[in-house]
């Protein structure tokens, strides 16, 4: 097996016991990037020079003895460029940013960078994070490495098409609504979206920030708790950063799920659901019964309303959070007589067409006269779905659901229909309005070969239930072992 197609547990292990050196990791990934990035398009900028310094600085100290407290020493990784990185262009793939160059660092690379990962690059991803394909990327579009010619999910598609792909051991994305766990699903990987506030989100380019989070997205499960260790914490930069003590996450990594309680919704599946995905969904329904599982019938009746809701949340907060774009401060500027001018025509050429869209939408239901009809009783609505969601927890440990109604869609395939991408986050958004975890993992193919994922979530701070159940899901599965032909 060649080293980049290895996970991030396995390279730890190689690299303490010198069976491979950090050279030799960073060289086998940085040979991948340059051979399959061609035809995958997931990286926006690479750093392989300061990569190939920092696999020496790693190789040297460990040669000295010293370097065994670094957790994640000499393993290679990428970052969706929506995360501050200094001195690295930082885009959030749009045309307002393109040259960008931040002066300071998100706290989470600050932490990868202290345990010794180190970085390849940024990864291309949905402007400003809004979308579900990676096609809303200013910079052209990603492709899934299991079928060049459908999307990779979004908005963090570079992320999951690069770890995919080989072209790097694990990710960091953002999960606005979704948007680790859907593209983990259409590339068969495992992505987790930690309750809110686990992960500091100081240096993150906000979207909506009451639901924006941080979150690993790696090929199985144990490479997300090794992630989780280090990216997880109290940050002071970030006042919705939680106090709650420093976890172990390697320490759920048991099979101890007899007797789990599973909640599972039939009544959601009977519509809209893609035939593939309804068939995986039963046959994981049936693996965690077989491994002891007990399986329990729930119904959500505010689900219906959490995509609406959802929108109208993240489209205003966006349009509060985008202002600050105006080529004056930073990011691209377009000159005209007047700074007012300056400024719309800034934006103008800055902004693509989805987020202009969504900011237009959330300007619009922040108005007076509108706030109360439309942003308020989202609010109101919001603090519903939370209760019923709570409620129908209390009656089990977990919530299993598919991460998408259907496999990844066809490159174009969704261009005159934005709303039925809309509603096809029907699944995820909930996670995220009541700041629950949720992860994706994969459990099967489609007869075409397309990976589908599937979703657990759990009440908040719960990430043990969850990575107890997919590592034992994942002890006695084989589909997270699966690699695209590429
Ligand atoms: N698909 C959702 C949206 O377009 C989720 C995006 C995200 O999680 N960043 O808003």
């Amino acid at each position: 097996m060649q080293p980049y197609e290895m996970t991030a547990n396995q390279l730890k292990q190689a690299i303490k016991t010198r069976e491979l050196s950090c050279v030799d990791v960073v060289n086998s990934f940085i040979d991948r990037i340059c051979g399959a990035d061609k035809h995958i398009n997931a990286y926006l900028t690479t750093c392989f020079e300061a990569a190939m310094n920092n696999a020496k600085m790693h190789d040297d100290i460990t040669v000295k003895g010293e370097d065994m407290n670094n957790y994640l020493a000499g393993i290679p990784y990428s970052l969706k460029d929506n995360i501050i990185t200094k001195d690295i262009k930082t885009t959030a793939s749009s045309k307002i940013l393109e040259n960008f160059v931040p002066p300071y660092s998100a706290h989470v690379y600050e932490n990868l960078t202290s345990s010794g990962a180190i970085l390849l690059g940024k990864v291309d991803m949905d402007e400003f994070a809004m979308g579900s394909t990676c096609e809303n990327s200013s910079f052209g579009t990603v492709k899934n490495p299991y079928d060049l010619s459908r999307v990779p999910g979004g908005s963090s598609g570079g992320s999951a098409a690069a770890v995919a792909a080989g072209m790097c051991a694990f990710s960091i994305g953002s999960d606005t609504g979704g948007s680790v766990r859907n593209p983990a699903s259409y590339c068969n990987l495992t992505a987790l979206k930690p309750t809110y506030g686990t992960v500091s989100r100081y240096g993150l380019i906000a979207y909506a920030s009451s639901l924006d989070q941080i979150g690993p997205v790696c090929r199985d499960i144990e490479d997300v708790a090794l992630v989780m260790n280090v990216i997880s914490g109290k940050d002071e930069r970030d006042s919705t950063s939680t106090a709650s003590p420093h976890k172990d996450y390697t320490s759920y990594l048991t099979e101890d799920i007899k007797g789990m309680k599973i909640g599972i919704d039939m009544n959601l599946i009977e519509t809209g659901l893609d035939k593939e995905v309804r068939r995986i969904y039963l046959e994981t329904i049936n693996k965690f019964k077989e491994l002891g599982c007990e399986i329990v019938d729930l119904s959500f009746d505010m689900q219906k309303y959490a995509v609406p809701v959802y929108y109208l949340v993240a489209c205003s907060e966006a349009s509060s959070n985008l202002a600050r774009f105006d080529g004056i401060r930073y990011g691209t500027r377009h000159t005209a007589p007047t700074v007012e001018e300056t400024i719309r025509l800034s934006r103008t050429n800055g902004f693509g067409k989805e987020v202009k869209n969504r900011i237009m939408l959330g300007t619009y239901a922040l108005s007076a006269g509108y706030y109360d009809k439309y942003y308020s009783q989202a609010l109101k609505v919001r603090r519903l779905i939370s209760e019923d969601y709570n409620n129908a927890l209390s009656e089990c440990d977990l919530y299993l659901c598919p991460t998408n109604p259907d496999p990844a869609y066809k490159i174009g395939e969704k261009n005159d229909d934005p709303m039925s991408l809309y509603l096809a986050d029907i699944f995820t958004v909930t996670a995220n309005l009541t700041g629950t975890p949720a992860a994706s993992f994969p459990a099967g193919f489609t007869s075409d070969g397309l990976p589908v994922g599937m979703q657990l979530s759990a009440m908040s701070q719960r990430e043990d239930l969850i990575i107890k159940a997919i590592y034992s899901f994942q002890k006695n599965t084989s589909y997270h072992t699966v690699r695209p032909e590429i």
